[in-house]
């Protein structure tokens, strides 16, 4: 398949492989920033595959694991209001909540639904004028500018059965958070490319100036990812740090400048809580004043709910690259995907569902 197979191609895979090795000469730890790139390396067994000296270590990039629990809890406190149709992605219905997820709450009778996109609630609304139409607006700034575009649409509209729990989170951020911790880890960032898809790469050129730390924007196959690796490798040995673009097919440095201004006439950044790491200063998006009439947290009324997680669940040092899911003791016994604890075990993007689901469970086998 054009665009897809010669970056699978095992030729390349080899020839990239060859070149890592020959520039790798000291221990360095690259973190992938998104769940989707976790997935594509362990599945593919990228990790296994380079010198030992290079160590992968998976990031905060996905948004249904750092969604906070108070906010399941308030969307499980939305949905089961009887005149409610809550709409979601699917993930999000299994994600654990203090005490239930969503799922449980259309078990017992709530009209919960799994949507495609935010028009798809919208069209629920239409169809449905005597019910209110919630949409859990989840999602990195790959997702935002549908939920911007939705929200100017329903007030193009008029409509006054539909809004958004919102739980939008940025990127970079969440990356120099991680780099002003003093636990940090990370010697260089891989970037999701479909996040600069949007936004483009420029956004990181302050981080790569600060930090003195590599990034580059980098996609989902084979090929791309042990490109981005190997261009992160040979700047970390030659004492570089800027940004550099792996996936120029996709991504410009500018981004998508369209998508971005609907962002930004519809949002404005706010401190967010991510879960299992807390809070993280100007991460998050809220809805403008002039929108705020869409917000669901003030519409029902959900704003006081706070939950504690629980301290079993080591996900917020999981995605910080602190810790390896098979670290954690309750994974794979007490925590499944059948039974899981926590977001990361739940979500198509996880980190712990992707060392399940391709037995990642051994500490000696990551590196066989
Ligand atoms: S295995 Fe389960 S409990 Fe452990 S960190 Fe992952 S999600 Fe949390």
């Amino acid at each position: 398949m054009k665009h897809l197979s010669e970056y699978r191609d095992p030729g390349l895979v080899k020839a990239l492989l060859s070149r890592i090795n020959a520039v790798t000469t000291r221990p360095w730890v690259i973190m992938e920033i998104c769940g989707g790139q976790t997935h594509s390396i362990v599945k593919n067994g990228i990790d296994r595959m380079l010198p030992p000296q290079i160590e992968l270590v998976h990031g905060p990039g996905c948004p249904v694991c750092v969604t906070p629990l108070e906010l399941i809890d308030k969307a499980i406190a939305i949905a089961s209001f009887p005149n409610v149709i809550f709409t979601s992605f699917g993930d999000m219905l299994r994600v654990p909540g203090s005490k239930k997820d969503l799922f449980m709450v259309r078990a017992a009778g709530g009209d919960v639904r799994i949507v495609y996109s935010p028009l798809d609630a919208l069209a629920l609304a239409r169809q449905f004028p005597d019910k209110q139409v919630v949409f859990f607006a989840v999602g990195f700034e790959t997702t935002t500018p549908n939920t911007a575009m939705t929200v100017k649409q329903a007030m193009r509209e008029g409509m006054n059965n539909f809004s958004l729990l919102v739980s939008h989170v940025l990127v970079p951020p969440a990356m120099t958070a991680l780099l002003d911790s003093p636990l940090n880890r990370v010697n260089a960032y891989l970037a999701a490319g479909h996040v600069c898809a949007v936004m483009g790469w420029q956004q990181y050129e302050p981080i790569a100036g600060k930090y003195h730390v590599p990034v580059v924007v980098t996609g989902f196959e084979p090929v791309d990812l042990l490109n981005g690796i190997l261009s992160a490798v040979t700047q970390l040995e030659r004492g570089e740090a800027r940004v550099e673009n792996q996936y120029p097919r996709v991504v410009s440095r500018e981004g998508n400048m369209s998508a971005k201004n609907d962002v930004t006439e519809v949002f404005e950044i706010t401190d967010r809580a991510w879960r299992g790491i807390g809070n993280i200063p100007r991460s998050g998006l809220r809805l403008r004043e002039e929108f705020a009439s869409y917000d669901a947290e003030k519409r029902f009324a959900v704003d006081s709910i706070t939950a504690t997680e629980s301290p079993d669940c080591i996900s917020g040092l999981v995605l910080q690259g602190l810790k390896k899911p098979f670290e954690c003791a309750a994974f794979g016994n007490r925590c499944t995907p059948q039974t899981p604890m926590g977001a990361t075990m739940v979500s198509s993007e996880g980190a712990c569902a992707a060392y399940y689901a391709y037995h990642r469970g051994d500490l000696n086998l990551t590196r066989q």
